[in-house]
């Protein structure tokens, strides 16, 4: 069979195997590649994390792959990066969230236009720190854990939002915000949060943020992430470290 679509995780076994996961619009296909890990491999330049590729797989017999790779043939690789850290690291960041929040076909399927979004606009120069908070955002609202954004998440009120909450789920009103307590915003930073949970796939380059709105957004949303699901993200960090080189 042929499948279509962005390597997400390329994992040793072995000497120089490799299980392989491509993220597809369909779902997940894991597949083993032998061999893959060696230098002159036939597929090797292919097979790398966050490539666009189009492989040809025949029934495998591995109780961790169903398939195993005949031929890979690269569509888009990440060279125009490969040497900007920044950007490089932001891939990470998308490709761990992805990782860690999706396993089901039909949640991948959903996923798939914001992270080829994603990928491609980060590729074509788009700000990786927006690219990472855009993605986030679409990620919990895949997984069912999107935030209240069209009206005070604990009374309903659509008048005087002023500020949001993570624990709460979603922005707050006035008075619930001085009742419950959350962060208080901006009207810009409430557009912001309204923003990024409600943009299709198609809108992913629109718009670009500050460096502060994305890293006020992020760390309050990986806090939702880690509070909700027990889920972190390590690459985060490094993005952060790298980013501010
Ligand atoms: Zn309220």
């Amino acid at each position: 069979m042929e499948a279509t679509g962005y390597i997400i995780r390329v994992t040793p076994y072995q000497e120089a195997n490799a299980i392989v996961n491509l993220l597809t619009a369909n779902g997940l296909v894991t597949f083993s590649a032998r061999g893959i890990l060696k230098i002159n491999a036939k597929n090797a330049s292919a097979i790398q994390p966050f490539h666009y590729v189009k492989v040809d797989l025949a029934e495998g017999k591995m109780a961790t792959a169903r398939y195993s790779l005949k031929n890979a043939e690269l569509l888009c690789g990440v060279e125009k990066i490969i040497n900007n850290l920044t950007a490089m690291s932001a891939l990470f960041t998308i490709g761990e969230i992805v990782n860690k929040l999706f396993v089901n076909d039909e949640e991948i399927s959903e996923i798939y236009p914001y992270f080829a979004a994603a990928i491609k606009t980060i590729l074509n120069g788009f700000d990786p720190f927006t690219a990472i908070l855009l993605f986030l955002a679409a990620s919990l609202k895949v997984a069912g854990y999107g935030l209240e954004v069209n009206q005070c998440v604990n009374c309903g009120s659509k008048k005087n939002i002023k500020g949001f909450s993570v624990e709460e789920g979603g922005l707050l009103c006035e008075t619930c915000l001085l009742e419950q307590g959350g962060k208080s915003l901006s009207p810009r930073m409430i557009n912001i949060v309204r923003y990024i949970f409600l943009f299709p796939a198609e809108k992913f380059a629109h718009t670009s943020f500050a460096e502060s709105e994305n890293s006020l957004l992020i760390s309050q949303l990986l806090i939702y992430l880690n509070d909700m699901l027990n889920v972190k993200i390590n690459s985060y960090n490094d993005f952060l470290k790298v980013s501010k080189v």
